[in-house]
């Protein structure tokens, strides 16, 4: 093939190191949509995402910001939370509501300077932003998120309907579909590693009276009121799980019944102190079962249940732990 003395002069004088550029622009792109795509978690695959950004580009310090309808907001940012992380996410998020998660890209940590702002997804449902600062990338990161947003719709609708698969439509807790599948795997990891997990099954004692003497929606507002301080009063290792109408699960990994017993203490008490609507008071019985050698998930969870059997039994607003029982 013949080249012009004109192109010739093009290669020779940059053309060549702008296709280098171009190349390596769009490996880049590349690698952030399988990154994207392959990560095991919605938050993983924006940690992997935004610490790529980072790690090319640290004088841009990347965030990434999403805000999902009734749900908490998220925020991913290489900025320390205290130099400007949460001022920027509480800018973006409209909310002082989120969880703010710090991705490490070493060096020198990034200053923060004027910012801009891209929008990766803009639906009625979610908004995601990216924000770096402005001026010396901007045109490499607009490119950067037109490839993006495909894939991150892509993901977003995978995330939803795995939530309306997993998740409880009132509650938002996972559900029974949900427990089933993570007590499994559970119960293999113990039984691999040669570790422990307990099992506690709650329920709100004596709900009919509830529903009938205030109203359905009222027990609706009880149980998912419930559902959210039973998620906070337990770690962030541990599973809350609705488990069907007014029963609630909850899987503790690595922990063994003395510990289990002492929480289910703590949540009993918790409830029975709880001004829930105006004053209404609710109390649950708990029965809780712990993982030993030979014992199948099923049986944790009849063991559990009669412990919570036992509860109800012994007058309710109780927890149970069946000995010897298998
Ligand atoms: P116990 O102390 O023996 O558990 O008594 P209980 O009244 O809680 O038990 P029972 O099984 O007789 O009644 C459970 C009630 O929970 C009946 C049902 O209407 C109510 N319930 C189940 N799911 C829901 C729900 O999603 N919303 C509301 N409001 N009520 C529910
Ligand atoms: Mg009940
Ligand atoms: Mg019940």
């Amino acid at each position: 093939m013949f080249i012009t003395e004109a192109e010739a002069v093009h290669i020779r004088e940059g053309g060549a190191a702008e296709d280098l550029t171009r190349h390596r622009t769009l490996a880049l792109f590349t690698e952030s949509i399988v990154s994207l795509l392959s990560s095991t978690t919605f938050p993983q695959a924006m940690i992997d995402l935004v610490s790529l950004m980072g790690q090319t580009f640290p004088q841009a310090a990347p965030g990434i910001f999403i805000a999902t309808a009734g749900s908490e907001g998220q925020a991913y940012s290489v900025l320390d939370a205290d130099s400007g992380g949460l001022a920027e996410a509480r800018r973006i998020l409209g909310t002082r509501h989120f969880s703010y998660t710090p991705v490490l890209v070493g060096g020198h940590p990034p200053l923060v300077r004027r910012r801009l702002d891209m929008a990766l997804m803009n639906s009625q449902e979610t908004r995601i932003v990216l924000s770096i600062n402005s001026g010396i990338h901007d045109g490499i990161f607009r490119e950067w998120v037109k490839i993006l947003t495909p894939a991150v719709v892509k993901l977003i609708n995978h995330e939803i309907l795995l939530n309306l698969a997993y998740r409880d439509g009132l509650t938002g807790l996972l559900n029974y579909r949900a427990f089933e599948e993570m007590i499994r795997a559970e119960h293999d990891r113990a039984k691999r590693y040669g570790t422990t997990f307990s099992v506690m099954m709650a329920d709100i004692d004596w709900f009919k009276k509830i529903n009938d003497g205030f109203g359905h929606q009222i027990g609706d507002l009880v149980l998912k009121s419930l559902a959210e301080r039973l998620s906070r009063g337990i770690r962030k290792s541990d599973r809350a799980f609705r488990y069907g109408g007014e029963e609630f699960a909850v899987l503790l990994p690595h922990t063994a019944i003395g510990k289990a017993k002492n929480l289910a203490e703590r949540i009993r008490l918790m409830v029975e102190k709880t001004d829930f609507v105006a004053g209404l008071h609710i109390t649950i019985s708990i029965g809780i079962s712990e993982y030993r050698d030979g014992l199948s998930h099923y049986d944790l969870v009849k063991q559990a249940d009669k412990g919570l059997y036992l509860a109800k039994k012994r007058g309710r607003n109780r927890v149970e732990v069946l000995k010897g029982v298998s």
